[in-house]
């Protein structure tokens, strides 16, 4: 606290993103990151970009990614926007879409910088419980809206963050058939690894902004890459903001790698392919040891075990230099989150589980 603070900062409770240690020959499966490297396309087209021309600032709209996202999932560009990680599309979509003056809904458990943004602008956040099996009803989304006469849009991640639980195409169009009058945005972030896209219904629902990030699927977390698809009124809102906050979000670098990235279609279906097969063993390998295992369409598994603390688990794992996630969380703390890694760290990890 300091006399220099604008008096909101004092208030603000800051995400905490996963640990990212400096020690080395670690088995690092707690941030979700894809254990394959980015396709060698985005790696030549960066290449391709380091030359006199980075004394220019870079395209601030980053046609060249919006085109290229476009392109894969045939809509226009005036549909698509990038920024600088999923992170910072999201902060756009918060500030520039659900700032109304009634309750923003999302699961109880969910990507915790929900909660984050809505302390940064000001919004009422509104949790919906999880059903017991830890899967979002969206019916109780449509009740909760109808009960408090509205609501200033809905959130969630598709699959679920941190449980990795997706839901089906048909209970989102359930939802945005009965919820009309606001947003309803699905972050995707990990839609590659087993789920389908709702950009196939941007064009009949208006009010539905998908947004995802090259961070999982196209190994770039370094890059920080992000974008949202939607309705071209929704797109403008999400401009006016980041013209108003930061013009060039997406360097030289990010823009030529994340083109690449979405060209290259063999490498990601390739590389998320291998992930989902080893995500299969890893689930085996977890049950056969007494985990319970939800099920999972992301890049990582949330599991618990009958008879073993987790807290006291991932401690263990620590110490032989293997890192999974844990949150001290009401109705997960018993409950780790691991990364689906190589075969290699898979096998590292589920050996290291068996001793303990
Ligand atoms: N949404 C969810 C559900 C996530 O787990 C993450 C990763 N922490 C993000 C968005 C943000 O990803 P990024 O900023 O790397 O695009």
């Amino acid at each position: 606290m300091s006399q220099f603070w604008s008096p909101f900062v004092k208030d603000l409770v800051p995400y905490v993103p996963g640990e990212q240690p400096k020690m080395t020959r670690l088995v690092k499966l707690n941030t979700n990151e894809n254990p394959y490297g980015p396709s060698p396309k985005a790696i030549a087209a960066m290449q391709a970009e380091l030359n006199d021309d980075l004394r220019l600032y870079p395209d601030p709209n980053g046609d060249r990614l919006k085109q290229a996202v476009a392109d894969y999932y045939g809509v226009k560009t005036s549909q698509v926007f990038v920024g600088n990680g999923s992170d910072e599309v999201l902060a756009h979509a918060f500030h520039g879409l659900f700032q109304h003056d009634k309750p923003l809904l999302f699961p109880d458990i969910t990507y915790s910088f929900y909660p984050v943004y809505c302390g940064l602008y000001g919004i009422e956040p509104e949790q919906i419980p999880l059903d017991d099996e830890f899967q979002i009803n969206v019916d109780d989304f449509i009740s909760a809206t109808t009960e408090a006469g509205g609501n200033s849009g809905i959130i969630f991640p598709n699959p679920n963050a941190p449980t990795g639980r997706l839901l089906p195409l048909a209970a989102i169009e359930k939802l945005l058939q009965h919820n009309t009058q606001t947003v309803v945005l699905v972050d995707e972030a990990y839609v590659d690894f087993g789920g389908e896209s709702a950009i196939a219904l941007v064009d009949r629902y208006p009010n539905l902004l998908v947004t995802q990030t090259l961070s999982k699927s196209r190994s770039l977390a370094g890059m920080r890459i992000g974008l949202a698809v939607g309705h071209e009124d929704l797109i403008e809102a999400l401009e006016r903001v980041k013209n108003s906050f930061n013009s060039y979000p997406l360097d030289r670098l990010a823009i030529a790698a994340g083109a690449a990235a979405f060209a290259d279609r063999d490498y990601f279906n390739d590389t998320c392919q291998r992930v989902i097969d080893s995500r299969t063993q890893v689930v085996d390998g977890l049950e056969q040891l007494g985990f319970e295992v939800l099920p999972s369409a992301a890049n990582f598994v949330f599991a618990r075990h009958g008879q073993k603390d987790a807290a006291e688990l991932a401690a263990a794992l620590r110490e032989q230099g293997i890192i999974v996630r844990h949150f001290r969380t009401p109705r997960i703390a018993q409950f780790l989150r691991i990364t689906i890694g190589t075969d290699e760290q898979n096998k590292i990890l589920l050996d290291a589980l068996k001793t303990l």
